[in-house]
């Protein structure tokens, strides 16, 4: 018997994604170019002045970046994933997004400060790649820090 796998599941899946998806932000920082004001000290990797007014002393520069991107996205009273311990159920996160797969997102999702998802401040815990046969949506877990909540 001949298995016929349909070759457009990615196609399927991103217009699912487009028609009940919503945009959400990825806030990261971009890794750091080499400062341009002051001399940067190889050995260490930071900077000759530590009262370097661009870099503050870091001897690199880096810039806040925000990454907008289409989601689906789903809040915890939505789902079910748990991991069941001999110590009870361990919630796994606040909150699933899933974006379409992209090579450079792994990089910029493990260096994100922050997702912002309906207005909620949520942070990466961890990612999978799901998609048959190749890879075509990353599936990550967010999860609220209760400190933000503090005033
Ligand atoms: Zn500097």
């Amino acid at each position: 018997m001949i298995i016929t796998f349909p070759s457009n599941t990615a196609e399927v899946i991103n217009s699912i994604r487009e028609t009940i998806g919503r945009n959400i932000e990825i806030h990261y920082t971009s890794s750091g170019e080499v400062c341009p004001t002051c001399t940067q000290d190889t050995l260490t990797g930071r900077s000759f002045n530590p009262f370097c007014g661009t870099c503050g002393g870091l001897g690199y520069v880096t810039t806040p970046i925000t990454l907008s991107a289409l989601a689906h996205v789903r809040w915890k009273n939505n789902i079910s994933d748990s991991y069941n311990t001999p110590a009870g159920k361990i919630d796994i996160g606040n909150c699933v997004v899933t974006l379409e797969y992209d090579a450079t997102l792994p990089t910029i999702i493990e260096t994100s400060d922050y997702f912002l998802v309906d207005d909620v401040k949520l942070y990466f815990t961890e990612y999978d790649l799901r998609g048959v046969k190749d890879i075509n949506r990353i599936v990550i877990i967010l999860q609220e820090d209760p400190r933000d909540q503090r005033v």
